[in-house]
């Protein structure tokens, strides 16, 4: 049998009109055999997320404050969302109240007690939706984590599949021939029994650790956006859609980003190669932007254009830097030593730059890293720059097409930026330019322009 994993995220299963197009959608292709969801997203009338008022209530639970609001808010979204749809207000109790159990459970490890509660807003979802389903005639089961041992590892918040629990879910293709199964995303069960969620907007990654154990032909992404925009809207005026990418020039986006898809759940599909495909759930019109391993040659060499901002670049200089060995892996060192992440190191004959996000800093932080640099690197001179924007040309095509660099910096000075480091990594995926946040969506503007229009 084909099958399709059809992942609904938070905004698509926010209101009963989405629900609706939900089974809409699953009624047009049988195909359709695996659905994962989200908790309810924002709405019209309700603008925070399930999640949002799951995480308040565990925080205010925790410091013995008032939570009554935020638990009220909660159950009124599912009742608001399925009783209009026929599903009885007994069931929705049944499944809604548990969340009072929930917050009387032990709270001595509070990372346990939040992922206990914050994971009740997929489980909801997917339960009340399975009922849904059975109600309207077609055939669902429910499938909790718990049901079918997607076993994950203790790290609270930031679980990540253990290979017994993939293994796991290969009973799953059997199961889905017989009915429509309802997964909740964003979260699997410990070894020791508990609740662990995944990071936030985890539920991706649900599905394509399903996609994967049920050999999906395609991982469908429901969203509220038609598809992965060449550049930010906010900055480029109507940016084309792009309508199909490689999970590489992906990665680079949203390395850049472009915040479409979580991360962690491309590992899972890639290796088996199928292909995602985001979409919006009310407008099935439109194709959507497919995600595979490769295009074809005649699409856009030049796949996206993105910008981001808050970087910050600590530049040596030192005579003779080259001939000092181990140079560039103690100034690394000291980076890591104050558990600090660095983006990009690029270098010369007498100097080399470590990039960094400056969000990650304080400021004794900065302090310390200028006085371990001087005691141990003895640099001739010391230069930090903060307010550094990076802007990107992505696309598969920088590898086989001449004169990428040129036109990028042609179109840039045409604009009048000056650019203050060029990357280009060895994958030739890639450009990277350094340039003032100032100039920022000028540069992004002139980039597009450039290869777009
Ligand atoms: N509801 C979770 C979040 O808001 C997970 C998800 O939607 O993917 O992060």
């Amino acid at each position: 049998m084909s099958r399709i994993v059809s992942k609904f995220g938070g905004t698509s299963v926010a209101t009963k009109e989405n629900i609706e197009q939900i089974i809409r959608i699953i009624e047009m292709n049988s195909d359709r055999r695996a659905i994962v969801l989200s908790a309810p997203g924002k709405a019209p009338d309700a603008q925070t997320k399930v999640t949002d008022y799951l995480i308040a209530i565990t925080e205010r639970s925790l410091s013995g404050r008032d939570y009554s609001k935020e638990l009220a808010a909660v159950k009124k979204r599912y009742y608001d969302i399925y009783e209009p749809l026929g599903v009885s207000a007994t069931i929705i109790a049944s499944v809604v109240d548990q969340l009072d159990t929930r917050i009387d459970e032990d709270r001595h490890n509070a990372s346990r007690y939040r992922d206990l509660i914050v994971a009740a807003g997929e489980e909801f979802s997917a339960h009340l939706f399975a009922e849904l389903l059975n109600n309207r005639g077609i055939k669902a089961t429910f499938a909790s984590p718990q049901s079918i041992n997607l076993e994950v590892t203790a790290t609270f918040s930031d679980a990540q599949v253990t290979e017994l629990g993939q293994k796991n879910l290969t009973g799953l293709k059997a199961l889905c021939e017989e009915t429509v199964v309802v997964f909740p995303g964003f979260y699997g069960i410990t070894a020791a029994g508990d609740i662990c969620t995944f990071s936030r907007g985890g539920s991706d990654l649900t599905g394509a650790l399903i996609a994967d154990a049920i050999d999906a032909y395609e991982y469908e992404n429901f969203t509220d956006v038609n598809g992965i925009l060449s550049a930010n809207p906010k900055t480029v005026t109507a940016p084309e859609q792009i309508k199909a990418l490689t999970y590489r020039e992906m990665r680079e986006l949203s390395y850049m980003g472009f915040n479409v898809f979580h991360e962690e759940a491309v590992k899972p599909v890639m290796k088996k190669r199928i292909p995602i495909r985001l979409r919006n759930t009310n407008n099935t019109e439109n194709g959507g932007t497919l995600i595979v391993s490769e295009r074809l040659p005649d699409e856009r060499d030049i796949i996206g254009i993105a910008g981001a901002s808050n970087y910050c670049s600590f530049n040596l200089q030192k005579f003779l830097m080259n001939r000092e060995k181990g140079f560039g892996r103690r100034l690394l060192s000291i980076f890591e030593d104050l558990e600090l992440s660095y983006e990009h190191c690029p270098s010369g004959v007498d100097n080399i730059s470590v990039i960094l996000d400056q969000r990650q800093l304080h400021p004794e932080t900065v302090n310390n890293i200028v006085r371990q640099i001087e005691s141990e690197l003895k640099p001739d001179d010391l230069k930090i720059e903060f307010g550094l924007s990076l802007v990107a040309v992505v696309g598969e095509g920088l590898l086989h097409k001449v004169g990428v660099l040129a036109a990028s910096t042609s179109a840039l000075s045409n604009a009048g930026i000056n650019i203050k480091l060029v990357n280009q990594g060895s994958s030739e995926l890639s450009i990277i330019f350094g340039i003032d946040s100032a100039d920022e969506d000028k540069a992004v503007k002139a980039l597009y322009d450039c290869f777009f229009n």
